[in-house]
């Protein structure tokens, strides 16, 4: 093996894998997890109350379904994990140091990459695996300011996908470190 070679294979594990633990899509559109159970960390509580509805051929009483206040303790389902998740992950832009040296560079790039191996929503992992692979989206660690943008386009690029609005990332200082500038985070 030549040194191109073996550089070439350093590189190739450093990549972001596909997640360890991926499950499957069943025919009523309800992900599955790796043990072939509905996945909750993949699942809106929505899709998986109305699954259990069909199921039980509409039986189940529409107000017998806890509102997000009963169901705080519960498990989250997808939305409340990419909620908390995406609360660390912009928090941690915000307290990213504004000139990093190499080790945290390198720390915050292994906590990324890691992430997108091992996220619970395995199909979420996957595409923020594929999308971080693309060369123009490789994470930018070189400042605060890099990273705070990088991120934002991050969560924009799940934004798009899921059809929701893309934020603004002119403003991601103000949503995620410093409060809006009419004081009402002060
Ligand atoms: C890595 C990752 C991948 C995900 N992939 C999927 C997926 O494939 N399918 C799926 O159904 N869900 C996925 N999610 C969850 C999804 O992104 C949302 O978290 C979830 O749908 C709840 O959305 P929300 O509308 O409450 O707000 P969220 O999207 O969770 O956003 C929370 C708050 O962040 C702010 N915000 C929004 N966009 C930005 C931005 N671009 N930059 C800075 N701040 C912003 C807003 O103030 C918003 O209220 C993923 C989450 C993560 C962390």
């Amino acid at each position: 093996m030549t040194a191109d070679d073996t550089e070439k294979q350093a590189e190739a594990t450093q990549l972001p894998q596909p997640p360890a633990h991926k499950g499957t899509i069943s025919k009523s559109g309800i992900i599955l997890g790796p043990d072939g159970k509905p996945c909750r960390s993949c699942n809106s509580y929505r899709d998986m109350a109305n699954m259990s509805r069909m199921l039980t051929g509409g039986k189940a009483k529409i107000a017998s379904v806890p509102t997000a206040s009963e169901r705080a303790d519960c498990p989250p389902d997808v939305e409340q994990l990419g909620r908390s998740t995406w609360n660390l992950l912009h928090t941690l832009t915000a307290t990213y140091p504004p000139t990093p040296t190499p080790s945290q560079k390198s720390d915050m790039n292994n906590f990324i990459t890691i992430l997108s191996r091992i996220y619970p929503c395995w199909f979420c992992a996957e595409d923020f695996a594929t999308w971080i692979k693309q060369p123009e989206n490789t994470p930018q660690l070189d400042s605060q300011e890099d990273f705070g943008r990088w991120m934002c386009k991050a969560h924009n690029a799940v934004n798009k996908k899921l059809g929701k609005q893309e934020f603004d990332c002119n403003f991601w200082k103000e949503r995620w470190k410093d409060g809006w500038k009419d004081g009402r985070c002060d």
